[in-house]
């Protein structure tokens, strides 16, 4: 990791701690003792108990940079802004200040410690549901701080709903598991093209079109949700806040894409030097490469390995689809993208330097049993479907039953299947994916349920 993207870490927690927050450990990736979550998601999931009022032993304030991992945002991989591992810079109130400190010192932190022009903030208040009212406190103070720096706040504020301004684990109200807690949340976005001109149309038009990028989330965590699916207040008032570093680094260093910024350039650099081809070109593939062999590493130096089952099949499924998006690009090796990777992340996890065997290690086996399963897939095919005499044909069709089973006996995905140049029945697959995650989900339905963010 370069400076920059530290100097960012340092100064957010100099600039907590300086106002009474305790700096809390980074939990693990692989959380411990906590059968209903596959990853640690965001900073706040450890601290759920102290959320509903246990009383945390570092005090009320605490400030945080944690890594998280999203399974779930694994088809984001490949746009401007999306990884599935990220740090996430975090500060929480239990239960003592609210809506007027928060509210300002993350726009002094991003104004004053980090440079932004305020002119390129938007913001998102809660708009109400049920009885939880329209989130006037805070759109107050937000006009007030626009005012104060001499922007007009008309159209830098925006009210939305629960699909976008609520937030728990589970996401929306109505997904919520009784006992959970959420509560209406302000976000913040930075203008990436301000060379646009002045924004028009709804807040939906505008976040669908890119130009704006969400930066943090100050969540306002008062609520629980009830077994009749009504609201109650918690004990307390608490404030949860999450900012992704990669996509405040991007903020700061005017970039409109985080994987341009000094902490993943030079990754990038690397798969393009490896591959001979350029990143303009190429660039939702080697996204993809970037960030699940960032991914994996992290995964890896939680003790996990590759399997077929829990956190090692989502490791396998994430080496596996960076070899794919590699081999694509007639890339091969993986050993230099492993060490440009850890040169940029060392100076956060330092850790990383002694684990550069093992991770190698665990990657290039992993290579060989893929190599493998694709190996005994083809010849499985090749056997039931000889290709007598159609050499000039690129591809064969293959039945839905047989595809199925290379995904289930194999680990391949459909698209590997394809890639080896077999066809098959799409409808009829995902019919039978469909069936075989509906069984899956019977047993693991306590597992995932946790894994939601909001959407
Ligand atoms: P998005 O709508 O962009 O997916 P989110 O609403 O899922 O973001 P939160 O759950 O509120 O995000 O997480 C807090 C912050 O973490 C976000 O404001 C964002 O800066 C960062 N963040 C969330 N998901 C990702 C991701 N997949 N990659 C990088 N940063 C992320
Ligand atoms: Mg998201």
């Amino acid at each position: 990791m370069t400076m920059t993207a530290v100097k960012i870490i340092e100064k957010y927690i100099a600039f907590f701690e300086k106002r009474g927050h305790k700096r809390i450990a980074n939990a693990p990736l692989v959380p411990i003792n906590d059968p209903t979550t596959l990853f640690t998601s965001s900073g706040m999931q450890p601290l759920i108990p102290y959320l509903l009022g246990e009383p945390h032993p570092q005090g009320k304030r605490l400030v945080n940079v944690q890594n998280c991992f999203r399974a779930q945002d694994i088809e984001e991989v490949g746009d401007n802004r999306h990884t599935t591992f990220f740090r996430m810079l975090g500060n929480w109130s239990l239960g003592e200040y609210f809506k007027k400190e928060q509210i300002p010192w993350f726009f002094e932190f991003l104004t004053k410690e980090l440079g932004l022009d305020p002119k390129k903030l938007y913001v998102s208040v809660f708009e109400g549901y049920q009885n939880i009212p329209r989130d006037e406190e805070s759109a107050g103070i937000w006009n007030e701080l626009f005012q104060n720096a001499g922007i007009d706040p008309k159209g830098h504020i925006f009210y939305c709903g629960t699909s976008d301004n609520w937030w728990s684990r589970a996401g929306i109200p109505e997904q919520m598991p009784p006992g959970e807690p959420g509560g209406p949340d302000s976000e913040v976005y930075f203008d990436l093209q301000p060379e646009k001109g002045e924004m028009h149309g709804s807040f939906k038009e505008l976040s669908d079109s890119g130009r704006l990028l969400e930066i943090g989330n100050s969540v306002f965590m008062e609520y629980q949700k009830q077994k009749d699916g009504s609201f109650t207040k918690l004990p307390q008032k608490n404030v949860d806040f999450g900012g992704g570093l990669e996509r405040l680094l991007a903020a700061v260093e005017n970039q409109q894409d985080i994987f341009q910024t000094s902490l993943f350039s030079s990754i990038v650099a690397t798969i393009e030097l490896l591959t001979g081809k350029n990143y303009k070109d190429n660039e939702k593939s080697m996204r993809i490469i970037v960030d699940h062999f960032v991914a994996a590493t992290f995964i890896i130096t939680n003790a996990v390995t590759p399997s077929n089952k829990e956190q090692g099949y989502i490791l396998r499924r994430l080496i596996r689809r960076g070899l794919d998006n590699l081999y694509q690009l007639e890339g091969e090796e993986i050993k230099p993208i492993l060490e440009t990777i850890i040169e940029q992340y060392k100076q956060t996890d330092p850790y990383l330097v002694e684990k550069f065997e093992h991770i190698n290690k665990v990657l290039l086996e992993e290579e060989q049993k893929y190599k493998r399963a694709t190996n005994e897939a083809k010849k499985f095919i090749q056997k039931k479907y000889p290709r007598v005499g159609d050499e000039l044909k690129s591809s064969v069709e293959i039945s839905a039953d047989d595809a199925f089973l290379l995904y289930t006996t194999h680990g391949l995905s459909p698209t590997q299947i394809k890639n080896l140049g077999f066809t098959f029945n799409d409808q009829a697959f995902a019919q039978k994916m469909e069936e075989h995650q509906s069984l899956s989900r019977k047993g693991a339905s306590k597992k995932f349920a946790a894994q939601g963010q909001k959407t």
